[in-house]
Order: structure tokens, then C-alpha cells, then sequence
């Protein structure tokens, strides 16, 4: 659709610390933050930091290609971790938004094998995902803009003499 769900970053931080609260509450105390590259990662340092856990790790999926236009399946980039390092461990996936829920579920099962527990944390997720998150901030059917992404890489200014 056209409507577009528009994240601050002011709104962002408070979305974060509900979110972080809400994890709490339920008691859920995680040794590992697992950040899906790049949107969770912003996720994942304001999780930790609320939930008092000091270790993150990051795996790097890439899936879409545009707004709404995606590659037929997600992939792990290299590098992967080693999961080995989630043995016996409480996860917190941490990621931005569950939309197919495709990313979550290939970095869920990633996991499944080695660790003691897994849960998932999301900004937002859409009725369609087809993970089901533990912890989510905001429900919407709606393209979200991310302040992280909404606007486009900057370019270098040609000419321009930097200073010191
Ligand atoms: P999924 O695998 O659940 O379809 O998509 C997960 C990833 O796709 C997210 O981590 C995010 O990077 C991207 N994505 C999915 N939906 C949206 C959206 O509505 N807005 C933005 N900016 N990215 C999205």
C-alpha cells in the first residue's frame, strides 16, 4: 500500500525502552542479543542496554531488494557466527520489523539447534509474518520508514576541502 508508518528516531528511542520493558516483565533474561544486520542492529544496542546484557552478536541477512520487492529467499551473508558461541544460551533475536518473517525464521532455526532458549524482539510486526515474535512494539500492515533508511546513502561533495 501507500500508507507509510514513519519511525523517528525520537520515537525509535521510545519504542526500544517499552519494548526492553515489556521483555522484562515477562522475565525473559537473555545472555546474547542476536542483531539481524543492519536494521537490529540499532534495535539490538538499545535492547542490551535496557536489558542490562552486554553481549551482542550480529548475523547479516539480505532479502529485500526495494520497497516491497524482496529476492525469492533470505541468505546469510559471511561472515556467519559460529554457533557454537549460542550453546546453551538464552537468545534475544533482536531485528526491526517481521514482515514475511522469512528473515527471523531462517535466523531462528539457525539457532534451534544449539541454544537453551530462543525468543524474538521486533519493533514492529505485520499479521502476515509467518514467525510469530515474543515481544513486539507495534503491529501495522503498513511500509514502515526507518530513520536508519529513509534517506539515501550520502554521496562524498566533489570539490569540497575538508579541514582539519
Ligand atoms: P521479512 O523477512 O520479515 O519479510 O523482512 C525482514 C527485513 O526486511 C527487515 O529486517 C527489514 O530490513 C526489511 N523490511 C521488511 N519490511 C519492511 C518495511 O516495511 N520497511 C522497511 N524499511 N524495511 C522492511
Amino acid at each position: 500500500s501507500a500508507v507509510r508508518e514513519n519511525l523517528s528516531y525520537e520515537r525509535f528511542g521510545t519504542a526500544v525502552r517499552q519494548l526492553a520493558q515489556r521483555i522484562a516483565d515477562d522475565g525473559y533474561e537473555p545472555d546474547i542479543v542476536l542483531s539481524i544486520a543492519r536494521g537490529g542492529v540499532f534495535v539490538a544496542g538499545g535492547l542490551a542496554y535496557a536489558l542490562d546484557c552486554k553481549n551482542i552478536h550480529l548475523v547479516n541477512v539480505e532479502f529485500y531488494t526495494g520497497v516491497g520487492t524482496t529476492m525469492e529467499m533470505p541468505v546469510m551473508l559471511a561472515p556467519v557466527p559460529n554457533a557454537i558461541d549460542f550453546s546453551d544460551k538464552k537468545v534475544l533475536i533482536a531485528d526491526d520489523v517481521a514482515d514475511t518473517g522469512k528473515t527471523l525464521k531462517l535466523v531462528r532455526d539457525f539457532c534451534l539447534d544449539t541454544v537453551a532458549e530462543v525468543r524474538s524482539a521486533v519493533i514492529y510486526e505485520k499479521s502476515h509474518s509467518l514467525v510469530k515474535c515474543e515481544y513486539v512494539w507495534k503491529r501495522t500492515e503498513d511500509w514502515i520508514n526507518f530513520p536508519w533508511s529513509v534517506e539515501p546513502p550520502v554521496v562524498r561533495r566533489s570539490g569540497q576541502v575538508l579541514d582539519a
